[in-house]
């Protein structure tokens, strides 16, 4: 029978150099990786293998590997936490663990128990703990990714895989308060499409964006909002989950997001921010709703003066306030908070991010922040 990653079995390799650790103002998202990273291979006769913890190293590939020329890849972006007490807090990891398997399965790669997975990230977490910083809104982005080693120039499912993690200490998204983001809606290109890959996050959803965010920012606009079909749609703005606060046209107050229709990523906040503001209903009259937002009904409840926040979700920045989208020429102005001039960012926006700040850092006891060491 072929083999599930099992902690039991994982192997350790210190590393003899531990690299200096980055100070907290220099760092940049992305750039700086921990010590360690772990490896997880896979081939279809034995299944997976002995994890392995090793020392952050170069990854030695067959030239012909399915992942160079038919992007069989997917990943997840997670972050550990430290709070006050100095415990190692992950959130909602269980989430990522499935949707890695989902889009894994979506590109023929195998699944995989996802709780086993975790163990071997706590050890990896645990080895490189003083990359954690302790500072909230400082954690440590975690990025499991799924490649094909499978070398062959034949498109089929893999035979080999390798799974990996690595780790980069990552500071918070607003330094200095909320920015709010403008964005370019155009159809002229789409991100996701019924029955296609954008409810997973598979590599090659990534690189075909970059051209029309970099059109978005030549026209001075900071990310590209994606529009879908004959009724511009609203799907998602860059790389996070769409959300408007707006009062619909019937006069009720509601917090609107497309529905999980195929093209929508399904955001382990949105998820949160879904369930949060649901919770508050009895306290702020806020009716959670997913569904359709197309731009003729943006546009006119922008000029009703109906709409009253709007802001995407990710992992990366929790909540980003949206404050102007340009649209077919025009700009049209989000209201920011009206009674903050100084914040670029809605009473609902703060409150959301605030929220689930105070639930990653352990401030309030919550079933989403795992403690794990
Ligand atoms: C990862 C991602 C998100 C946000 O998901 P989270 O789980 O909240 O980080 C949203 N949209 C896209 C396209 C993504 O890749």
């Amino acid at each position: 029978m072929a083999h599930d990653i099992e902690r039991s079995k994982l192997q350790v390799e210190q590393t003899e150099e531990h690299k200096p650790l980055i100070p907290l103002k220099e760092l940049t998202f992305g750039k700086h990786f921990t010590d360690h990273m772990l490896t997880v291979e896979w081939d279809k006769q034995d299944g997976w293998h002995e994890p392995h913890i090793k020392p952050y190293q170069k990854l030695q590939l067959d030239p012909s590997s399915t992942v160079f020329h038919y992007g069989f890849e997917c990943f997840e972006g997670m972050k550990a936490y430290k709070d006050d007490q100095g415990h190692v807090r992950l959130f909602r990891p269980e989430m990522n663990m499935e949707r890695l398997n989902h889009s894994a399965a979506r590109v023929g790669m195998p699944r995989f128990n996802g709780e086993e997975l975790l163990k071997c990230i706590v050890e990896l977490l645990r080895l490189d703990e003083r990359w954690i910083p302790m500072e909230r809104g400082y954690s440590l982005y975690l990025r499991p990714t799924m490649i094909s080693t499978y070398p062959t120039l034949g498109i089929r499912a893999p035979e080999k895989v390798l799974l990996f993690v690595i780790a980069c200490p990552v500071g918070p998204y607003y330094s200095t308060g909320f920015k709010a983001v403008s964005l370019l809606a155009t159809s002229d290109y789409v991100r996701a499409w019924p029955h296609g890959t954008g409810d997973t996050k598979v590599g090659g959803n990534y690189a075909p964006g970059v051209l029309p965010q970099n059109i978005a920012l030549e026209q001075g606009y900071q990310q590209n909002l994606w529009l879908f079909g004959k009724d511009e749609e609203v799907t998602e703005a860059g790389t996070m989950n769409f959300f408007m606060l707006w009062e619909n046209p019937s006069g009720r107050l509601e917090l609107l997001t497309p529905a999980l229709n195929g093209l929508i990523l399904p955001g382990i906040t949105r998820d949160s921010v879904i369930q949060l503001v649901s919770s508050w209903e009895a306290e702020m009259k806020i009716r959670v709703i997913q569904d359709k937002i197309t731009m003729a009904e943006i546009l006119q409840a922008v000029h009703e003066d109906r709409v009253i926040e709007m802001f995407g979700t990710g992992t990366a920045c929790i909540v980003s306030p949206i404050k102007c989208i340009g649209f077919k020429g025009r700009d049209i102005s989000i209201p920011l908070d009206p009674q903050d001039f100084k914040s670029e960012a809605g009473h609902l926006t703060k409150k959301i991010n605030q929220a689930i700040m105070d639930i990653q850092y352990g401030v309030v006891d919550h079933p989403w922040s795992r403690i794990v060491f």
